[in-house]
């Protein structure tokens, strides 16, 4: 690493010399204000969630200062985003745009190629353009968060309409939407919420999509698809375009609200109870992305680190035993020593709640040994009132608290998709443990059940400061992707880095839709400009050059 106080060289690019380079910048100053343009050449710090940098990855799972950015530029308006497209056509520099760059645990705001222009678009570009009270609907600049949006809810007195939040609210509705985050009302899915948004070509021309494109239309926001081919799908998890406005959904207050927990005593429940989730879920009677947490995913969650959970404070180094585990449940959590804890909520009035958690409360039961826990028993810091306000609505960074399990604690997921199915559950959880065991790191798999799949989210702990550690969940990660390919699972998103492996277990047809993406890639993108290699599709200035990682 090096030493923080330092003055750093700036990176350059690769491909432009480092004078013509910093010329170049100097001209961009020109065009947005010479305060807008921040060469990189400052001491990288990690800061904490709220005062992330957008340099690099403050969870960074290789060297910090490999996937680092040359620059940061800080566009004002749509225009101003034009005019650095066209400057980096002109340099033939990789730019880079994040919205709030808070993407932890798949990059933070970190580019994928060293000494890209990191376009910061929410600093400046941060305002809600509309929030309409009565289409429920609202258009956003990249620099909204979670947070943000709901205080204007609420400074309106729109009390009528609710936002959809993911486990952190602090990062950007925009960027967590285009790459397809998801929440846990609901409107949990936050792609599917949008309609409509206006893009910023890589070769510098803007588009409307959907509704957009028709002058004086008022229904950008109410009817994704508009006209011909439905073109917003190529702007999520690619490179061929900046988003400068999104229209979102918002969800009508649904009239009264009521969290469940229950608990589940032994490993092997996992299956049934998956298959229990199921037709509820798909029939709409749990009404919200469905959590399955493990017990030591709990114990993570209190924001302890992990030596307080070895008696005497003798960490082995291993991953906690099931005995460890179990111990430091009974101890400390309302699950005691149970190993599957179910957060959910209900919602509408009084009466409908109760229909519908009488299917599920007889259900659950139909696992032995089942518990539902009384809210009134938990102190009250627990993860559960976490749950209860993020299914709510209600923005919250509770869940970051697992970084303190270890020093200078990160985390980077695993997240494999499939059906809602006990032995798919199984097979997915077994090879998460398996692999986990073999590099002596602890498991925490929480299953979040969509609507006719799942997505089990692994997140890995570790020590960002121990090259060891890094390399040891760089390893596993990499493992678990490629046995779970072998499976027929595939991610749904990943971090920078494991980008190229994820795309390469698409392989179908020869690698079908990779050479499709490359197509259009090179079509919209001719001079390889924007974003390369982010989501594994490359340009072609840069295919098969060893950029792959
Ligand atoms: P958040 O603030 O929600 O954490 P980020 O700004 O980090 O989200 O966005 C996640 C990733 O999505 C970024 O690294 C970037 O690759 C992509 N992205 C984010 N915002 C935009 C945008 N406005 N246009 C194009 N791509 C974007």
């Amino acid at each position: 690493k090096p030493t923080k106080e330092r003055q750093r060289l700036p990176v350059v690019p690769l491909g432009i010399e480092r004078d013509e380079f910093m010329k170049a910048l100097k001209e961009l100053g020109e065009q947005l204000g010479e305060e807008h343009v921040e060469i990189n050449d400052k001491p990288l710090v990690d800061g904490w969630y709220m005062e992330h940098p957008n340099t690099h990855d403050m969870m960074t799972i290789l060297d910090e200062e490999e996937l680092v950015a040359s620059a940061v530029v800080y566009p004002s308006s749509t225009e101003e985003v034009q005019a650095i497209v066209l400057w980096a056509n002109k340099y033939r520099v990789p730019i880079f745009p994040i919205s709030m760059g808070r993407n932890l645990g798949y990059g933070g705001a970190a580019p994928r190629v060293r000494g890209s222009v990191t376009i910061d678009l929410g600093r400046r570009m941060s305002a809600i353009l509309d929030i309409n009270p009565e289409d429920y609907t609202c258009l956003l600049e990249p620099g909204v968060s979670f947070y943000a949006l709901y205080e204007a809810l609420q400074a309106r007195g729109y009390s009528h309409m609710w936002i959809d939040t993911p486990d952190l609210g602090g990062g950007s509705v925009v960027g967590n939407t285009v790459d397809r985050g998801v929440g846990y009302t609901p409107y949990g899915d936050h792609w599917a919420a949008h309609s409509g948004l206006e893009v910023v070509l890589p070769t510098g021309e803007v588009i409307r999509t959907g509704m957009g494109a028709l002058p004086g239309n008022n229904t950008w926001q109410t009817f994704p698809y508009g006209f011909g081919p439905y073109s917003d799908g190529i702007f999520s998890q690619s490179n061929f375009g900046i988003v400068t406005k999104m229209g979102m959904t918002l969800m009508p207050n649904p009239g009264g609200y009521e969290s469940f927990m229950y608990t589940f005593p032994h490993e092997a429940d996992l299956a049934p109870l998956i298959d229990i989730i199921r037709p509820l879920r798909i029939g709409n009677i749990l009404e919200n992305v469905a959590q399955l947490r493990h017990v030591t995913q709990a114990i993570a969650a209190l924001g302890q680190p992990r030596s307080d959970f070895f008696p005497g404070g003798d960490d082995d180094g291993g991953a906690l035993s099931d005995d460890v585990v179990h111990a430091a449940a009974t101890k400390h959590l309302a699950v005691g020593d149970h190993t599957w804890a179910y957060y959910g909520m209900s919602y509408g009035p009084d009466h409908i709640r109760k229909h519908k958690l009488a299917l599920v409360d007889a259900e659950f039961r139909k696992i032995p040994g089942a518990k539902k826990v009384d809210p009134a028993t938990l102190p009250a810091d627990d993860y559960y009132f976490a749950r209860d306000r993020i299914a709510a609505g209600i923005p919250d960074i509770h869940e970051l608290r697992w970084v303190n399990w270890t020093p200078n604690g990160a985390h980077v997921a695993f997240s494999p998709v499939s059906p809602i199915r006990g032995t798919d559950a199984t097979a997915l959880f077994k090879l998460g443990k398996d692999t986990h065991d073999k590099y002596g790191i602890d498991f925490f798999p929480a299953f979040c059940v969509g609507l006719r799949e799942m997505h089990l989210i692994v997140e890995i702990v570790f020590d960002r400061a121990d090259p060891e550690r890094r390399k040891a969940a760089m390893d596993c990660l990499r493992e678990m992707v490629d046995k779970a390919a072998r499976l027929g699972y595939g991610e749904y998103r990943t971090h920078l880095v494991l980008m190229d492996q994820v795309a390469g277990t698409y392989s179908w047809g020869g690698g079908a839709i990779m050479k499709f993406n490359e197509r259009i890639k090179d079509a919209l993108d001719p001079n390889g400009i924007l974003a390369p290699g982010r989501c594994g599709i490359w340009p072609e200035r840069y295919r098969g050059r060893g950029w792959e990682m």
